[in-house]
């Protein structure tokens, strides 16, 4: 599976780990994290991923959500803060007059995630891509998130900072126009192509399915956790929020890419092994995102 003079396979290497907790340290030590997403009919999406976050052990989590969503958003859990977007009454999704909101709040924390549940209509896409090329801290870009990026002739060659992308296979073929197939060596090489687009190589590639890629252009990973049970609504979301965790508190894209595919299945198959692959739901995974942390120790 070796693609580039050069690229290396970290599959069975040994794992990024987090940095330990100082005695001293406060909760700006473990980063502040900004999720845009949701929309009426998807505000459970982006509040999956704000508690993902916060059980990845981010210090403090906001989530920007359209006004109309909300109080949903707030009442799923007192521990991440909100805050309330203009929206376009009709269809639910973010107005452009919410740009310069998000922009400003953008500016104020060290990782950014953008997605889902943000919806398909233009204002949003255009707020996506906006930041994408704007914006110098790390970003995650997932579900309607990517779906924008594949409307912006080469957006994925003009990031203004690290990115990490996490389509499934249906978005990586709207985003690059051709399917990534279905063998690891196939989505190996889907991931890194991906991944080449960006010419400064600050951008990791997940491309989630059984066995996910993670690639950038020098390396990847083939993850061994995770399972069938994990296909189901929300499980994504789950994903988005602790990508954004580990690099709240200071991995570098590519470790915080890799340990969060990692703990993300682990967690899946903890809470598969308690409750069966069929009535998992993604929520479970918020509920044994503890087990699997406490697991690596
Ligand atoms: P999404 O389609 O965005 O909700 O993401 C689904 C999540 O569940 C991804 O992290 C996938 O890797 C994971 N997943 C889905 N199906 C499987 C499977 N058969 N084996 C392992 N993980 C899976
Ligand atoms: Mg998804």
């Amino acid at each position: 599976l070796c693609y580039n003079a050069g690229m290396h396979d970290r599959t069975s290497q040994a794992l990024p780990t987090l940095p330990s907790r100082e005695h001293d340290s406060h909760k700006g030590s473990f980063g502040r994290v900004l999720l845009v997403g949701g929309s009426r009919g998807m505000a459970g999406s982006i509040s999956l991923s704000g508690m993902a976050t916060l059980r990845s052990g981010a210090g403090l989590v906001t989530v920007a959500t359209p006004r109309c969503v909300q109080p949903t958003v707030a009442s799923f859990s007192p521990n991440y803060m909100t805050v309330a977007l203009w929206d376009d009454e009709i269809d639910g999704t973010l107005s452009a007059r919410a740009d310069e909101v998000v922009v400003e709040l953008a500016s104020k924390v060290d990782v950014v995630a953008i997605g889902p549940g943000i919806g398909r209509a233009s204002p949003a896409m255009y707020l996506v891509e906006r930041l994408y090329q704007q914006l110098p801290c790390p970003m995650v870009v997932d579900a309607d998130g990517l779906n924008a990026l594949a409307e912006l002739p080469k957006a994925l060659n003009r990031p203004a900072g690290p990115r990490i992308l996490t389509p499934h296979p249906g978005e990586y073929a709207r985003l690059m126009q051709t399917t990534a197939g279905t063998s690891d060596a196939s989505r190996v090489k889907a991931a890194v192509a991906m991944a080449e687009r960006d010419p400064a190589g600050q951008t990791v590639v997940v491309l989630k399915g059984a066995g996910t890629v993670v690639a950038d252009s020098q390396q990847y990973a083939v993850n061994a956790t995770g399972n069938p049970g994990m296909a189901t609504g929300g499980s994504g979301d789950v994903l988005t929020g602790i990508v954004a965790a580990m690099l709240a508190q200071g991995l570098e894209a590519w470790p915080a890419a890799r340990l969060a595919v990692h703990v993300h299945g682990l967690a899946g198959d903890l809470a598969a092994d308690k409750l069966g692959q069929v009535s998992l739901v993604a929520s479970d995974l918020l509920d044994y995102l503890p087990a699997a942390f406490q697991s690596l120790a």
